[in-house]
């Protein structure tokens, strides 16, 4: 048992949270969640408090939950997707923990999950691609100089890209220094939520894509050759389901 548990969202729909989740939502006696991207329909039938953490500080969440655990109430972080990804989670925890109260992580489905799902891909295909750089490019938080798009690129891995559809420009400039302007890309907004849309094009039309969707935030930029899968079939199986690859669990 932990004083408060952090727990993954999903990334909108109300059906993409974890049973655990589930359940220890239901249970929580007060619940801060971050209210701009966390479907509300998760929280309609919870007996807890319910506060929106959009328009508080770290001292006032940390402050209201450390409240509550000392009259014994059992709070309930909710974050969007997985708290792991850009959850914001460690200076909470760090705060609690000084307080001596103990957190515990649920994890959830990330966002950039549900936008493969959605984009019906697998984003490590055979031959093509067996890595996922999973980044954003610097906004008001800084990015080490060491993890530049420009250096990523460099690796041509199926790449997922947060929190920058606002800098879509300086997204496609910086990967075209190394990945081909044909590459296949693809955004999606607001995956798994109703009014989900995918949208895709190459990569030297990226920024231009993304103006004329007028897509501005909850969106994810998904680059490199493994994309192609979802427009045409790429030719590529894996060795795992080969009918000549026997392992442990299937001899020949
Ligand atoms: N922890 C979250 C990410 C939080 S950062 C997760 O695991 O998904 C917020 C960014 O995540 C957004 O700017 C956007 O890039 C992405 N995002 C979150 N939810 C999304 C969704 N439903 N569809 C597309 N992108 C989403």
């Amino acid at each position: 048992m932990a004083d408060v548990y952090f727990i993954g969202a999903g990334p909108g729909d109300p059906e993409l949270i974890t049973l655990k989740g589930r359940r220890l939502l239901d249970a929580a006696d007060l619940i801060i969640f971050a209210g701009s991207l966390v479907n509300p329909a998760l929280l309609q039938d919870v007996h807890g408090e319910v506060i929106d953490s959009a328009s508080m500080n770290l001292d006032e969440i940390v402050d209201r939950i450390a409240a509550a655990v000392k009259t014994g109430k059992m709070v309930a972080r909710l974050h969007t997707g997985d708290p792991a990804m850009y959850g914001a989670i460690t200076e909470q925890i760090d705060r609690l923990h000084a307080l001596g109260i103990s957190a515990a992580i649920i994890p959830g489905v990330s966002s950039v999950f549900a936008g493969a799902a959605a984009l019906g891909q697998e984003l490590t295909i055979p031959e093509v691609s067996q890595t996922v750089i999973m980044t954003r490019v610097e906004g008001r938080t800084p990015v080490p100089e060491s993890e530049s798009l420009r250096s990523l690129a460099l690796h041509r891995s199926t790449m997922v890209i947060f929190l920058s559809v606002g800098m879509a420009e300086k997204v496609q400039t910086e990967l075209l220094t190394a990945y081909p302007p044909d590459t296949t890309v693809a955004v999606v907004e607001k995956a798994s939520w109703p009014e989900e849309r995918v949208v895709r094009g190459r990569l030297n039309n990226l920024a231009h894509l993304i103006a004329d969707a007028g897509i501005r935030k909850t969106a994810l930029i998904y680059v490199g050759d493994a994309l192609r899968a979802s427009e045409t079939p790429l030719g590529k199986e894996s060795k795992l389901y080969h009918k000549t690859f026997s392992h442990e669990y299937r001899s020949e």
